[in-house]
């Protein structure tokens, strides 16, 4: 439930609000807004009875969440949330594009990597530190020493940092390094990872898992924010279904859906649902055309070699080739 408060409510009536929802043994949540404030009440299993709310002063009115996540619904939060980081803004404008090598191998690599992509117009720096394998033998990426690689590319080239946290006892030292700390498909249904990720003060990058429905998704956004983080961005990366022609089904009826849905900005990764490169730029318009917040895209300089994902890494001059592409479908 939402308690809707009066335009000229003042702090004090929102705090005698939040103490009284507490009273009843839920969570207010305070949701400022452009025209005014409203309390999202959370914890609660069932019906919630606004007879005690309705009479307190300040109170406007009270609107039922009909959707299971409440802090990322639409319902409670109408505007677009939009996430700054650095001195980017995610959401609500123009799409950002996130690229860059799917593990970090080498300072030379990474650095490599990055001027190119820098070159062709990317504003974030995409790269595994900790890699989430199907393989227990194959490259699990370099762990701290990929990290510190990161903060060199961040410094040597302004672009911000996205890389994965893959569990409990490498997402505090992700968080020193990364700008936005990515939870990956396979960690989306990770509560205890979430909730710690809830406590950051740094913005999450959370992929859907290939196994998921939107609204699962969206569960897993509301431990993020039930926790205390609303920085949350979302990302389509492809779904798992009988198709065989692509690694996996890129699902872009889920961006408008959840633009419908959620306030939540979503981008889509065409790399991981394509598994092969010269998918990658169709994949990306479509993405843009309907409506993506921006890319997540794989990019090496020698992807023959690479020691992940080169199937669908682009070449550097096809990430100049897709941002070429796609401007011409933002202008
Ligand atoms: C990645 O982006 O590096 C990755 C592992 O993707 P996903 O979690 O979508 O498989
Ligand atoms: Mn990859």
């Amino acid at each position: 439930m939402l308690v809707v408060m009066k335009n000229d409510a003042t702090e004090v009536q929102v705090q005698a609000i939040i103490r009284e929802i507490e009273n009843m043994g839920y969570r207010g949540v305070p949701m400022p807004g452009a025209q005014r404030t409203a309390v999202c009440i959370v914890g609660n299993q069932g019906p919630v009875d606004d007879s005690r709310l309705l009479v307190l002063e300040g109170v406007k009115e009270t609107i039922r969440v009909t959707k299971p996540y409440k802090l990322v619904s639409r319902e409670t939060h109408p505007e677009a949330r939009v996430i700054a980081v650095g001195d980017i803004k995610i959401g609500g404008g123009e799409p950002v594009i996130m690229a860059g090598p799917c593990a970090v191998e080498s300072e030379e690599q990474a650095l490599t990597i990055a001027r190119l992509v820098k070159k062709g117009g990317a504003q974030v720096f995409r790269g595994g530190a900790f890699k989430p394998r199907t393989s227990p033998y194959s490259f699990q990426g370099l762990g701290e020493e990929g990290l510190k690689i990161l903060a060199k590319v961040r410094q040597e080239t302004g672009l911000l940092i996205v890389t994965e946290a893959t569990d409990h006892t490498n997402i505090e030292l992700v968080e020193q390094y990364a700008d936005i700390i990515q939870i990956g498909a396979r960690n989306m249904h990770n509560y205890s990872l979430l909730r710690r990720a809830g406590h950051s003060s740094k913005p999450v990058l959370l992929k859907r898992s290939f196994a998921a429905t939107i609204e699962e998704l969206l569960m897993s956004a509301e431990y993020i924010s039930s926790e205390g983080n609303n920085q949350v961005i979302l990302c389509e990366r492809g779904i798992r279904t009988f198709s065989d022609n692509t690694r996996n089904t890129l699902d872009l009826s889920a961006i408008p859906s959840i633009k419908e849905s959620s306030p939540l900005p979503i981008i889509v990764d065409p790399s991981h649902a394509a598994g092969r490169r010269d998918y990658v730029i169709p994949l990306s318009k479509g993405a843009i055309a309907v409506g993506a917040d921006g890319l997540l895209v794989e990019v090496h300089h020698d992807p023959p070699h690479a020691l992940s994902d080169g199937m669908q890494s682009l070449y550097p001059e096809q990430f100049g080739e897709l941002m070429k592409e796609i401007k011409s479908l933002i202008r």
